[in-house]
């Protein structure tokens, strides 16, 4: 064995020891929110294709038509031959459901938090994360080079006193949060945030990654940020932000500078995707409803987003439940750590417009017998 391969034998080994080696599964999913694993057909309630748009006839026609018409891959960064036709219209599209100026569209939200992280702040620099926002954030700003200091989860008069005693001791001042906490549901406290930021001179970015197209409301925030691959069921990322912001992304951004263009068929999706969810607001509530009926089942606190967490403690304890909801014909994937903190394992449960009320009905009592216990 080779000291690369003993070096990553003994890595899986020790994550193994503590039920956080993660694999691959084969997934093939079907148009009405199932999902082909192992060859058995499951209910999913794990994918973030929260309206299902990714198997809408109009957007998987919109996809085939971008490929015939422009080519299956984009072949250079935007910043040089990428920029192709069809990435103008979503942009303005994007900047004017969230009132901004201008939009930058990026290859993932991934590399978008990076892209903006990066642009504007580095050395000297301090990035002020909510201690749940998502891994990509806190990349951006190891990247950057910035400070680090994390506030409490959704607790803004911990955030105030982190700027009360370190505003004065940097240049600028970036606080990031999720706008819908992608492992737990809940909403961050916008309006508080920007008032903070309105005092201490700092900047906000809220990532709505899941909550662009499913869940109303957010204040107007100078740094929006989100992804095309969740309700909006296509691939990319996006920052709707004032016209000096985006141009100065524009020549800044390494993720948009030294990375090629998304596929044609990737930008004519979003679009089309946006089109649907415009055209029928009742398909974007839907998924909350959904959500709403599981927790009133069993007596949860009651949803504010698709998502619902239902904690369990060590990684083992949601794996076993995770396997249990499996034998009932239910996808419902394990979240553990470094996903979540150490000690705070859960099952994640998305609803979305695929599922139907009986089929919640159905889960909740599956979860109710297996999981809690209760008759
Ligand atoms: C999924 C997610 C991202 C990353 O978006 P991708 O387009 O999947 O790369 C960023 N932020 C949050 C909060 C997310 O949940």
């Amino acid at each position: 064995m080779t000291s690369l391969d003993r070096f990553a034998a003994s890595e899986l080994a020790a994550l193994e020891a503590r039920d956080l080696r993660r694999s691959l599964a084969e997934t093939a999913r079907e148009a009405e929110g199932y999902a082909v694993r192992n060859g058995r057909r499951l209910l999913s309630f794990s994918c973030n294709d929260y309206l299902n748009l990714s198997q809408h006839p109009a957007v998987k026609a919109a996809a085939a038509d971008a490929v015939h018409r422009h080519g299956a891959g984009a072949g250079a960064s935007r910043l040089v031959t990428g920029n192709h036709p069809l990435y103008a219209a979503l942009e303005a599209r994007l900047a004017r459901l969230k009132g901004t100026e201008a939009a930058c569209v990026f290859g993932s939200g991934y590399l978008a938090n990076i892209a903006i992280v990066e642009t504007l702040v580095g050395k000297g620099d301090l990035v002020l994360a909510d201690r749940l926002a998502h891994a990509c954030l806190y990349a951006g700003a190891r990247i950057a080079g910035a400070s680090l200091l994390r506030f409490r989860h959704n607790d803004p008069g911990h955030a105030e006193a982190l700027l009360a005693r370190n505003r004065a001791g940097f240049r600028h001042v970036l606080i990031v949060t999720d706008r819908v906490f992608s492992m737990d549901g809940d909403l961050a406290p916008l309006d508080d945030l920007m008032a903070l930021a309105g005092r201490f001179d700092a900047w906000l970015l809220a990532d709505d990654a899941h909550g662009l197209g499913v869940v109303g409301g957010g204040a107007k925030v100078p740094l929006q940020m989100g992804t095309l691959s969740k309700a909006v069921g296509s691939y990319g990322g996006y920052l709707c932000a004032s016209r000096p912001v985006i141009d100065l992304i524009h020549s800044r951004a390494r993720p948009l500078i030294f990375s090629t263009g998304l596929p044609p068929a990737a930008v004519a999706a979003a679009a089309a995707a946006l089109d649907v969810i415009e055209a029928d607001p009742s398909l974007a509530a839907r998924p909350l409803l959904r959500a709403r009926e599981f927790t009133r089942a069993l007596g949860l606190p009651e949803a504010v987003s698709p998502i619902v967490p239902l904690i369990l403690g060590e990684a083992g304890a949601a794996l076993a439940a995770s396997r249990l909801l499996e034998t009932e014909g239910f996808l419902v994937a394990a979240i553990r750590p470094p996903t979540v903190p150490p000690g705070t394992a859960r099952l994640r449960f998305a609803f979305t417009a695929a599922h139907s009320a009986a089929d919640v009905a159905r889960l909740a009592e599956a979860v109710r017998r297996r999981i809690l216990g209760r008759s």
